[in-house]
């Protein structure tokens, strides 16, 4: 990095310098205590802050859910744990007390999650827009930071075309890759590595839909199956949630929110009955055959209440055509019952970072005191949301520690 210092004079200096305007830098900024606004400058990338807050729950902004914040934790995948202290401390009720305090009244729907009462996510951008300058935090469009230093008195950096500023505390909200139109690309990571040496834990993307080889339920679009099992051979986890076939890849909560875990060339084991099992379907076809001019299709479909078009496909898999169950053989019967409930499939690939409402990796947390989100190698260094190795399942977990993590760094910088 050339001399920021000489460049720098004392009027791009601030105290604290924030980087990204997304849904973490604004409730960063709107949460500023009284007084020290002035101190604060925001630098984002786009000519627009938070799109990507537009973009959520389709609009409707899912910002948290309802439920005991205890059972936050399992949403975070293998991290959870390691932010409790955040997500207690900063918890869901805080969050929502803290919108309604701004002029944006919520409310949740059956499934626990929380949205505004408009479902416009304009609301809660507008007013975590207007707590910003309310409290004096300038927000300056069109500067993307490209280049950072640590000083002895602090940070140095380069944003836009060349304007250098330095300041003591440095807090980094870029986002993680996904979207990337929306500003969030992830070039920040390279310049965190390259210019301070952080462990950067590779981005990949998450919340996103599962290609199989040789898919062969396109025809199923549409159809959604509840509480399906689903075991990744490879890693050994298993997990339960609703599944959802689409033209090209599988969708649904029990994939989308179990991405994280996948790769390519990953085996995935479906158990489209569960809590049945390879045995007990056998044993309820074996029962029900001897002397039964009934078809299997009309059967399968009425004894696991399965919707008669996805039956008909495992049924044309396992046997090639409908037949009496009185025909089957027992290797038929164990087609059957391995195409319901133990399925194996090949991952073909991912979603890409354009689809993906989320990134896995990030700033590695072994950088980062989770107390706190400052760095431990660079005092006055912190992150907060998704520039963190941290992705929460869809229902309002990744706005929630958008919130919970920016307001750590509060406590922390205003020793509030
Ligand atoms: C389609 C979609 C729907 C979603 N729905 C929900 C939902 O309903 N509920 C939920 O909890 N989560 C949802 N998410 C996830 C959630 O939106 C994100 O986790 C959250 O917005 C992350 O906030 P952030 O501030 O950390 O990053 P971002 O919102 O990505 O913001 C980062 C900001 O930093 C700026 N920036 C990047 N690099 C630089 C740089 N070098 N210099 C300056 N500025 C920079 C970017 O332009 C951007 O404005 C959704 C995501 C998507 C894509």
């Amino acid at each position: 990095m050339q001399s920021v210092l000489k460049d720098t004079n004392k009027n791009n200096y601030y105290e604290t310098i924030l980087v990204g305007t997304g849904a973490a830098g604004l409730y960063f900024g709107a949460g500023v205590p009284c007084g020290h606004g002035k101190d604060v400058l925001m630098l984002e990338k786009t000519a627009r802050p938070a799109m990507k807050l537009l973009m959520a729950g389709s609009g409707q902004c899912n910002v948290t859910h309802g439920g005991s914040i205890k059972d936050f934790l399992d949403c975070y995948g293998d991290h959870g744990s390691r932010i409790r202290t955040c997500l207690y401390k900063h918890n869901n009720l805080e969050l929502m007390s803290f919108l309604e305090g701004l002029g944006v009244p919520l409310t949740e729907r059956e499934d626990g999650k929380v949205f505004p009462a408009s479902m416009d996510a304009h609301d809660v951008k507008n007013a975590l827009m207007e707590a910003c300058s309310a409290n004096g935090a300038e927000i300056r469009q069109n500067s993307p930071v490209t280049q950072i230093r640590a000083s002895e008195s602090g940070f140095e950096l380069i944003a836009g075309s060349d304007t250098a500023y330095t300041c003591t505390n440095l807090v980094i909200a870029t986002g993680g890759c996904s979207y990337p139109t929306t500003g969030s690309d992830g070039s920040i990571f390279r310049t965190l590595h390259e210019d301070l040496g952080l462990k950067i834990e590779e981005p990949r993307p998450a919340l996103v839909p599962v290609f199989l080889q040789d898919y062969r339920f396109g025809e199923l679009s549409g159809i959604s199956l509840q509480n399906v099992g689903m075991k990744i051979s490879d890693i050994k986890k298993s997990f339960t949630g609703d599944l959802l076939f689409t033209h090209r890849n599988l969708s649904g909560p029990v994939i989308i929110n179990n991405s994280r875990y996948i790769t390519t060339g990953s085996r995935l084991e479906f158990n489209f009955i569960y809590p049945e099992n390879v045995e007990t379907v056998t044993a309820s076809l074996k029962k029900a055959a001897p002397g039964s001019s009934r078809l299997v299709t009309s059967f399968l479909t009425e004894e696991y209440s399965l919707p008669k078009r996805f039956v008909s496909k495992i049924v044309e898999l396992a046997l090639t055509e409908d037949k009496k169950l009185s025909a089957l053989t027992g290797k038929e019967i164990a087609a059957i019952a391995r195409g319901l409930a133990a399925a194996v499939f090949s991952v073909s690939g991912l979603g890409s970072f354009n689809v993906a409402m989320v990134t896995c990796g990030g700033v590695s947390l072994e950088e980062v005191s989770l107390k706190t989100m400052e760095s431990k190698r660079y005092p006055g260094l912190y992150f907060i949301g998704e520039v963190m190795d941290i992705d929460g399942n869809t229902g309002g977990y990744n706005l929630q520690f958008a919130y919970s993590s920016a307001n750590a760094a509060l406590d922390s910088i205003f020793s509030r």
